[in-house]
């Protein structure tokens, strides 16, 4: 078996290029909350907008920005089509269900694809966080790109970072990719507040469950790694459909079983932070 290579070794981390990083709190905001899953697929920015709504719904200020460079998902999931306004030298987030939004996807065209090397992706998310008047928030939400590159080690070396949410199916091939991320964020010093195990399975009309990806896997890895696990949000049609139509189902339907999950999430957060 190929020997793992390490994330970033320990004196690496605390020097780069012969200067350590300072960790700068993105302006306006308190807390900086990760939503992170290393495989992409498994309902990283479902979970991230849902879970930015409920964090409003408990009364908090909450920013919501899209780190996807590549594939930024924000202007669909909320169904933003404007752009943000400039000065020429800072961008103004867009707001909308009262939560302050920002995304490359605003600032290009839909079917426009991002081809940028590693630099460039790095400047991009060094505008997001310093560039962009985010205003008096409790807490933003990054929707992390899926994996261990750039936007991951630009946010984790220079911004402080409180905590990390990483979403995953049970599903063998995406906790390989999970494990990874784990030992990436631990290597980094940052805070994983816990695991989240989406589409963890399926209800179906004779009320039975059917664990389509397998079962018990997301819980599992968190023990493995000694991280806390923070529940199941099941497969379901509505999540999809809602998030499709540009408004996801803790606000478009907050009496639904799963936006009531979402809340009681957002409250623990909350309590974790205050
Ligand atoms: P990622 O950000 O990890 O790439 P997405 O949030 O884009 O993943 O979700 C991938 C797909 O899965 C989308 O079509 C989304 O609507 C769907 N999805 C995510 N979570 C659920 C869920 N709990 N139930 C049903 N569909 C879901």
């Amino acid at each position: 078996m190929p020997k793992e290579k390490p994330v970033l070794s320990d004196a690496m981390r605390k020097k780069m290029g012969g200067k350590t990083f300072e960790k700068n709190p993105i302006k306006g905001t308190k807390y900086t909350i990760a939503i992170s899953s290393a495989k992409g697929g498994v309902g990283k920015s479902t979970f991230a907008s849902n879970i930015a709504l409920a964090l409003k719904k408990i009364g908090c200020k909450v920013g919501l920005l899209d780190a996807d460079i590549y594939g930024p998902s924000l202007p669909k999931l909320f169904s933003i089509n404007e752009k943000p306004s400039s000065d020429g030298k800072t961008l103004t987030p867009i707001i909308k269900y009262d939560i302050q939004c920002m995304s490359i996807g605003f600032l290009t065209e839909e079917q426009t694809p991002m081809i940028w090397r590693g630099p460039m992706v790095t400047s991009a998310i060094k505008t997001f966080t310093q560039k962009v008047m985010w205003n008096n928030l409790d807490f933003i939400i990054v929707d992390m790109p899926p994996g261990t590159g750039d936007t991951q080690l630009t946010f984790s070396q220079e911004i402080k970072m409180d905590g990390v949410i990483i979403v995953s199916t049970p599903q063998e091939l995406a906790l390989q990719d999970v494990k990874r991320g784990i030992k990436m964020f631990d290597k980094l010093g940052i805070n994983i507040i816990g695991l989240i195990d989406n589409m963890s399975h399926f209800t179906g009309d004779d009320g039975k469950k059917y664990p389509i990806f397998g079962e018990g896997g997301v819980k599992r890895t968190a023990n493995e790694f000694n991280k806390e696990f923070l529940g199941e949000i099941p497969i379901n049609p509505e999540v999809g459909k809602q998030g499709d139509l540009g408004k996801p189902i803790v606000e478009s339907n907050p009496d639904h079983q799963i936006s009531k999950t979402f809340v009681n999430l957002a409250k623990k957060i909350k309590s974790i932070y205050s």
